[in-house]
């Protein structure tokens, strides 16, 4: 962590302050977001949040949603807000293409830079870090920035639920990427009166009856596995996407059940969405990097254990392409 003492200085009046995460933010991101707004509105500042996609809808009972900028919905109003920003906080993403179309705007604006994050390769484009790579989210880093910043008192139920939040959804419910911080800072969020049984409750228990069948389509129909190179691979079409009008949502997981397979330790979810665009989600276990193989072979990256990327390619090629690199990552 950088010096706390030069942002507690910039801060010491108030600012237009500017919270950013990636695009199709997940739970860590619209967890660490609305926390770090709730603590820095409480410091006096006029705090603004920019989202460049929608999050997902099962992340409604966080506080303090209403006035999130999604810049695909409202693109002036975004755009305004990034050139109005005079401290710019990047949160749970390193690289300026996670945030695209936004990328050019930050690096044109002279504001203040501020990155907080927890993924491999950090780009170097912000002016002060807090990079961590061995944290379980940018949430465990965030309990940890307002440590630093001598001001844990200001961690009310509202921001506890937000940090909560990315916690469970970044460590797969306390199964991986977990660290001793981790299990204390959960305890003092239960301290403040977190209500983790709702929380688990919101997001996991949540299903529709659509996305139960799109599981069973998917695992009964469209899992590969590849016992030579203990790798398992599930792919969706874009006639699956239109057939079970799938959305990005539904998928959410998808790619953990692959692993639940004794002897599997590379899983592959590899999609071609409704709008063309072809994704894939790998996650591994042990000293397997998948953060490698997406950087590598699929202008992607992410931890060593969950990665993500996208492909160019036909999804049949694609495909192919995944088979024939695998063997060098196992
Ligand atoms: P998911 O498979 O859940 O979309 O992503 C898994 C992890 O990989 C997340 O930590 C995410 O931030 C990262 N990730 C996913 N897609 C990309 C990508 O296109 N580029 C980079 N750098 N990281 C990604
Ligand atoms: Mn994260």
């Amino acid at each position: 962590m950088d010096d706390i003492d030069i942002l507690k200085k910039k801060l010491r009046t108030p600012h237009n302050v500017l919270i950013l995460a990636h695009r199709n933010p997940d739970g860590d991101a619209i967890g660490s977001v609305v926390a770090l707004k709730l603590f820095l509105e409480q410091c006096g500042q006029d705090v603004k949040v920019l989202l460049p996609s929608e999050y997902p809808s099962v992340f409604q009972y966080l506080p303090s949603l209403e006035d999130i900028i999604i810049y695909d919905l409202s693109r002036e109003k975004g755009r305004k807000s990034l050139r109005a920003a005079e401290l710019i906080f990047c949160l749970d993403f390193n690289s300026l293409d996670r945030v695209d179309p936004l990328a050019m705007e930050i690096t044109k604006s002279s504001a203040y830079k501020v990155l907080i994050d927890h993924h491999l390769d950090p780009e170097p484009f912000a002016d002060w870090y807090l990079s961590d790579t061995n944290s379980s989210s940018t949430c465990e880093l965030i309990y940890r920035f307002i440590e630093a910043w001598g001001a844990t008192e200001k961690i009310n139920i509202e921001i506890a639920t937000c940090l909560f939040t990315g916690i469970l959804t970044d460590t797969g419910s306390f199964k991986y990427a977990t660290n001793p911080e981790v299990y204390r800072i959960a305890a003092e969020l239960k301290r403040i009166g977190v209500d983790d049984y709702a929380i688990n409750d919101y997001i996991f228990n949540s299903w529709t009856k659509r996305q139960m069948t799109i599981l069973g389509h998917a695992l009964r129909n469209r899992l590969e596995v590849i016992p030579e190179h203990h790798a398992g691979i599930i792919t969706l079409t874009q006639q699956d996407y239109q057939k079970y009008q799938i959305a990005r949502g539904d998928t959410e997981g998808l790619v953990n059940y692959i692993l639940m397979i004794k002897g599997i330790k590379l899983a592959a979810f590899i999609r071609q969405m409704t709008n063309g665009e072809i994704r894939l989600s790998l996650r591994s276990k042990g000293d397997i990097s998948v953060q490698h193989l997406a950087r590598d072979h699929f202008s992607g990256g992410g931890h060593k254990n969950a990665a993500g990327g996208s492909s160019q390619l036909p999804l049949a090629e694609t495909i192919e392409k995944f088979k024939n690199v695998l063997p060098q990552y196992i």
